[in-house]
């Protein structure tokens, strides 16, 4: 990975959230509180203007400037999550302007273990992370066996997809939807759902 298309990855995110934008405030209309398209592409936004002219330098600057973007813009849930996640992820990429594929899915791990402590959410609880956790892992046994991330990378973009709309089967254990209880069954994750989007836009840079 190198910055030029970490930065790319951001943009191509931004514009994937915001050609989604509704369906992700209708999937939060269902379970939440309408405003997670919102949320994100307000955030995304800010991250496309705040990243003007960041090509040049490092992965962990980059990183570091989303997480504080982030923060700052988007608030609710996933602006905590995202936010704080991204903070730990940047010092875990180096202060250089590219990385090794395996130090740079080392960086995507620390993303999720650290939404996984600070909102104490696991597998099947209908977040976010039910994408990311499987997405992780397929690259990570991936890797061990040497495939490399541009062939890796796609095939979890797609099962990414899956993984999202599986979360309508599941009953909601965290974040607001938990709210609704058993009427949470039926519905997609809305952060799932973006999540999704995340690891295409990933697929996308990586390809080229
Ligand atoms: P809010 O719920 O504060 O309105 P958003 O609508 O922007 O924030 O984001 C909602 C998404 O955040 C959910 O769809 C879910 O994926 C994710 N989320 C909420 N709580 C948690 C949690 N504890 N752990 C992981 N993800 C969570
Ligand atoms: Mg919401």
């Amino acid at each position: 990975m190198d910055n030029d298309r970490f930065c790319s990855l951001w943009r191509v995110f931004g514009g994937a959230v915001e050609e989604e934008l509704d369906y992700l405030n209708d999937l939060d209309a269902a379970i939440g509180d309408a405003d997670h398209g919102t949320n994100m592409s307000r955030g995304l936004r800010k991250v496309a203007v705040a990243l003007d002219g960041s090509v040049d330098g490092s992965l962990r600057d980059t990183c570091k400037t989303v997480a504080m973007t982030l923060l700052s813009t988007v608030g609710g849930a996933s602006g905590a999550l995202w936010g704080s996640g991204l903070l730990k992820t940047s010092a875990a990429l180096p202060e250089d302007f590219s990385c090794e594929d395996r130090f740079f899915v080392q960086a995507i791990r620390v993303f999720v273990d650290s939404i996984q402590s600070r909102g104490k959410a696991v597998m099947g609880d209908k977040t976010m992370l039910d994408v990311f956790i499987p997405a992780i892992e397929l690259l990570e046994e991936g890797l061990d066996r040497s495939d490399d991330m541009d062939r890796l990378v796609p095939q979890v973009a797609l099962s990414a997809q899956g993984w999202a709309l599986g979360t309508s089967e599941l009953l909601a254990k965290r974040g607001r939807a938990s709210y609704l209880g058993e009427r949470s069954i039926g519905h997609i994750d809305p952060g799932a759902y973006s999540s999704a989007l995340w690891w295409q836009s990933l697929a996308k840079v990586v390809v080229g």
